[in-house]
């Protein structure tokens, strides 16, 4: 129809043709996964690409390997296929309640732990909240090669890397901790969360906490993890109630974005409670 922008629509069955068919494209293609982000890119007032590369038919992407020392999940895994198939990680209990309370159904069919990861202006974003305390790595394909970076680093490059880029999944090592997700939905189920918080404990001799990771989502532009308060609490029994008074005393460093469902005073507001009931989870496990 004149006038109107027709997109391409391109499905390799390969990790190499996909890079191969993004780099042809350079700025004019771009990767789509489940569409659940891309689908909503009108109401952000966003053109949608001119062309799109699915990995829906890239065997390698949609696998969740398991073993002793570390689990890899592909990025072509949904949130539902990633709640059910941790169900035998404990350690990843977090990720697991990330995986399976975020959005609704529906979506959870069809969003992927990829696009989660490589969406660039999405605060509260649950799995990437969780993984941010895990030491997880990303694994990247482009025309040159495979590379592994931090989560960390690769959230601070991701709106800068080159479009011919291709996340292939995330590798968490394993380690003896408990973890747990809190989140704060505000009006009804599938709407995107006030605020987030992620934890994994490492219990020390005598069941204080050793070594903690602490994150926040959705309070901010971007998820991150609470050093603060990590630092804060070592060393201290796991208590609910004191680690809500350390949170109350810290939460001072957030900055909380104004949204839709929240002013930003609110979300700041309520992390030290979603800290506790995490705590409370911890406990559990
Ligand atoms: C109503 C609604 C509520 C939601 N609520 C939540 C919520 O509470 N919590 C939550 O975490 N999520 C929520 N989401 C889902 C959110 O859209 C997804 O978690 C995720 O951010 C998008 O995954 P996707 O596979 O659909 O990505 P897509 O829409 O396919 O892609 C998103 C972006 O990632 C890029 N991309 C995708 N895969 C790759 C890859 N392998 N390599 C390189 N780039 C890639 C795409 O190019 C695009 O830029 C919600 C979605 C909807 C529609």
């Amino acid at each position: 129809m004149q006038g109107q922008q027709k997109t391409g629509l391109f499905q390799p069955e390969s990790v190499s043709d996909a890079v191969a068919v993004l780099s042809d494209f350079g700025p004019h293609g771009s990767v789509v996964a489940g569409g659940t982000w891309i689908m909503r890119a009108p109401l952000r007032h966003e053109c949608f690409a001119q062309n799109y590369v699915a990995i829906a038919r890239i065997p390698e992407l949609h696998r969740i390997d398991v073993t002793d020392t570390h689990v890899k999940i592909g990025a072509g895994v949904t949130h539902g296929q990633l709640a059910r198939g941790l169900l035998g990680v404990p350690e990843l209990y977090g990720l697991t309640v990330a995986a399976r309370d975020s959005a609704n159904p529906a979506v959870r069919n069809a969003a992927t732990v990829g696009g989660n990861l490589c969406t660039v202006d999405f605060p509260a974003a649950d799995l990437v909240t969780a993984l941010l305390c895990h030491d997880a790595e990303v694994e990247l394909e482009t025309v040159r090669g495979r590379q592994r970076m931090g989560l960390e680093a690769f959230l601070r490059v991701r709106g800068s890397v080159q479009p011919a880029q291709l996340l292939l999944g995330v590798l968490i090592p394993r380690r003896h901790v408990v973890s747990a997700h809190a989140r704060l939905p505000m009006r009804k189920a599938g709407d995107y969360p006030v605020a987030l918080v992620s934890a994994a404990v490492e219990r020390a001799p005598g069941g204080t906490i050793g070594r903690a990771a602490i994150a926040i989502g959705s309070v901010e532009a971007a998820p991150r993890r609470w050093r603060r308060l990590e630092e804060a609490v070592a060393g201290l029994p796991l208590d609910p109630t004191l680690l809500y008074e350390r949170a109350c005393e810290l939460a001072g460093e957030f900055a909380g974005r104004d949204g839709p469902e929240a002013p930003g005073w609110y979300r700041v507001h309520v992390m030290p409670a979603l800290v506790r009931r995490t705590v409370e989870d911890l406990r559990k496990h």
